[in-house]
């Protein structure tokens, strides 16, 4: 693995405006609140993908007058990226099926059911962990914990 020492907070403040029109145009409002980050050994291609992934699925989940907001936090040996939504929230009898490789439940045509079970991937090749807390009808939480250098595989 050829990581790079990144601070992730560039990526992501590029990312979260490659995808600003998208919500712009749904009317759901897209914030940041980042905080500084030590940096991180990664593929920051690969992380950017992550949350391309995430967001997209935020704002699919919100409708109009809702909001999506990406913080990001250091924690003890790592980092820590969330993607909070105010959106419809995952019920609880499908939530352990999220993370399935073509699990959606989206119109066909519209997912592909990827988006998690890629993004699962990536962060697991990192040494991370993705996690899911969600309030039905009220949105949901999407945590990402990445450690500073990951255990070499
Ligand atoms: P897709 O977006 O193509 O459906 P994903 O793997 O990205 O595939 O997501 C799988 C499913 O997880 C979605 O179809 C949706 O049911 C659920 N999901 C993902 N993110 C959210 C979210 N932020 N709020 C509510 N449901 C979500
Ligand atoms: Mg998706």
């Amino acid at each position: 693995r050829d990581f790079k020492d990144v601070n992730l907070n560039e990526g992501i403040a590029s990312t979260v405006n490659i995808i600003r029109g998208r919500a712009r145009t749904k009317g759901v409002e897209l914030t940041t609140d980042l905080t500084p980050l030590p940096t991180v050994a990664c593929y920051p291609g690969e992380l950017n993908q992550v949350l391309l992934n995430l967001l997209s699925n935020a704002i699919d989940a919100t409708d109009p007058g809702g909001r999506v907001t990406v913080r990001t936090h250091a924690v003890e040996n790592g980092v820590e990226i969330q993607v909070a939504d105010t959106g419809k929230g995952i019920d609880p009898v499908i939530r352990h099926k999220i993370f399935d490789p073509f699990f959606t439940t989206k119109p066909v045509g519209e997912g592909t059911g990827l988006g998690l079970s890629v993004s699962y991937g990536i962060v697991r090749s990192h040494g991370g962990t993705i996690d899911v807390e969600s309030e039905p009808g009220q949105g949901a939480t999407f945590i990402v914990r990445l450690p500073l250098k990951a255990a070499e595989v």
